[in-house]
């Protein structure tokens, strides 16, 4: 018998061992894997569940119990369906994206023909990141001014709203441009997926000298990538699904799934995406402004203040902790002392050292409200199904477990900030980061961690 552990070996080696160049081909060494990914029956199968599962959440929500204690799709969606995406974010990238129902009617229009068959225009591709990044604020705000984990109907709209978004894009224009361009999950799905510790790649080797470039553009009467990027010009995890639809479609079989470590692609990309540069400050100040909203008193005295409207507070503490958040990568890049390449142009080496801790401020938010309501879940379950077996199967997770599990993320979150900026500075900025510069970038990147630590530490 064959012995795995020079294997195991390896891929400890690839996810803890920093190593720009070293990665594992999932593909050669487990054949299966590349198997379920070319048969596109078994992402089918996938896709049809979870387009069942989306429909009974909507119906549940729009004409279900509205107290949210007799409603289980509150916690289905805010508990189990966003957590386990946050949770993805860091071992598959942006998988989910290869999964998500929300284009599935679009899919199906397609499909019979309604649609114009044309490409976005170039000026959707240039100012889609402000979009996506309005509609995630919009999103954010709105989760927050109208409590949306608590009230099924508002929940079931918001499912409505980024379903017919979709939708109507898939009329527009062909492929997923939704998913592309617009969809702000995808986008932070997206900028989060940096950080994972898996890559679709092609062997650039075997595509020279490519003349169908059918990753790209389909095949007879199949398809090409729905998100019109082709395996060949995957060299970030920002766009691709990892849907896998473009592996039948190389006859050279050049795309591939690798294990690599999970900060490389921070380190190479150094912020230089737009996406990342609104997305992720963003992301922390919504992060941020949720904890203050619902954990501390100071935020219900701000909202008095402001005629007691949720919707003003709210914006106010959002647009002041984004400010903010520029101005800490602002201030990084200054300590850098570097951002800006003749070749690259202006990037924002900030922006991967706080990607961790966007991550992980995620992650926790959301476990924190999953661990807290999961006793809750078969009770629910029962009073709406009217099951009184079910209404039995309350329980609580000890708040000690949740705790030290919190403050153990956030902790992980900080060590991935630290050690990225260390990456960054000795790496790829070898000698132009001033030694006092590297210290007062991690006294920043932990500054920020901070305030995780204040607010995991209030349960
Ligand atoms: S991945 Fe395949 S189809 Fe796409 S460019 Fe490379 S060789 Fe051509
Ligand atoms: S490059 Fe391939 S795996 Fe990535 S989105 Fe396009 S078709 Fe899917």
């Amino acid at each position: 018998m064959k012995s795995t552990t020079p294997l195991i070996r390896k891929i400890l080696k690839i996810l803890f061992v920093y190593d720009e160049e070293a990665r594992l081909n999932l593909f050669e060494t487990f054949p299966r894997l590349r198997s379920f990914f070319a048969n596109r029956r078994h992402f089918a199968l996938i896709r049809s569940f979870g387009d069942l599962a989306f429909t009974l959440l909507i119906i549940a929500g729009l004409f279900g119990p509205q107290e949210p204690e007799r409603n289980a799709m509150l916690f289905v969606s805010w508990g189990i369906w966003w957590t386990g995406i946050v949770l993805s974010w860091f071992f598959v990238g942006r998988m989910w994206c290869g999964f998500c129902p929300f284009p599935g009617v679009g899919r199906l229009l397609q499909r019979l023909g309604l649609y114009r068959p044309k490409l976005p225009p170039r000026s959707i591709s240039k100012y889609c990141a402000y979009a996506a990044t309005a509609l995630f604020a919009l999103i954010v705000w709105a989760e927050a001014v109208f409590h949306m984990k608590h009230s099924p109907l508002a929940t079931a709209f918001l499912l409505l709203t980024i379903l017919f978004g979709a939708t109507l894009l898939a009329t527009l224009y062909k492929g997923q441009a939704w998913c592309r361009h617009f969809c702000p999950l995808g986008k932070i799905i997206g900028s989060a997926a940096t950080l994972s510790i898996l890559e679709f790649r092609a062997d650039l080797e075997k595509c020279r000298g490519c003349q169908t470039f059918a990753c790209k553009r389909g095949k007879g009467n199949i398809p090409g990538c729905p998100v019109y990027l082709g395996a060949y010009a995957a060299r970030n995890n920002l766009i691709c699904l990892v849907c896998g639809h473009c592996i039948p479609l190389c006859d050279r079989d050049s795309p591939g799934l690798f294990l690599r470590h999970p900060l490389k692609e921070l380190v190479i990309n150094k912020g230089r995406h737009l996406t990342c540069t609104y997305i992720i400050p963003f992301l922390l100040a919504s992060q941020i402004a949720r904890f203050i909203q619902e954990k501390t008193s100071w935020y219900q005295g701000f909202k008095s203040a402001l005629f007691h409207s949720e919707a003003l507070a709210f914006s106010f503490l959002l647009a002041f902790l984004f400010a903010l958040a520029l101005f800490v990568i602002r201030l990084g890049a200054e300590l850098f002392t570097i951002y800006e390449d003749e070749l690259f142009g202006r990037f924002s080496p900030m922006v991967p050292v706080l990607v961790p801790l966007a991550f992980t401020g995620e992650l926790v938010y959301r476990l924190e409200y999953l661990l807290h309501e999961i006793g809750n879940f078969g009770p629910t379950l029962g009073k709406q199904l009217g099951l009184s077996s079910l209404e039995a199967l309350s329980f609580r997770v000890p708040e000690a477990f949740i705790h030290y599990l919190l403050l153990g993320i956030t902790a992980l979150g900080l060590l991935g900030a630290l050690y990225t900026a260390h990456l960054l500075a000795f790496r790829e900025f070898e000698g132009l980061v001033p030694r006092k510069n590297f210290f007062a970038i991690l006294a920043l990147a932990s500054l920020v961690s901070a305030v995780y630590f204040y607010f995991v530490r209030i349960y």
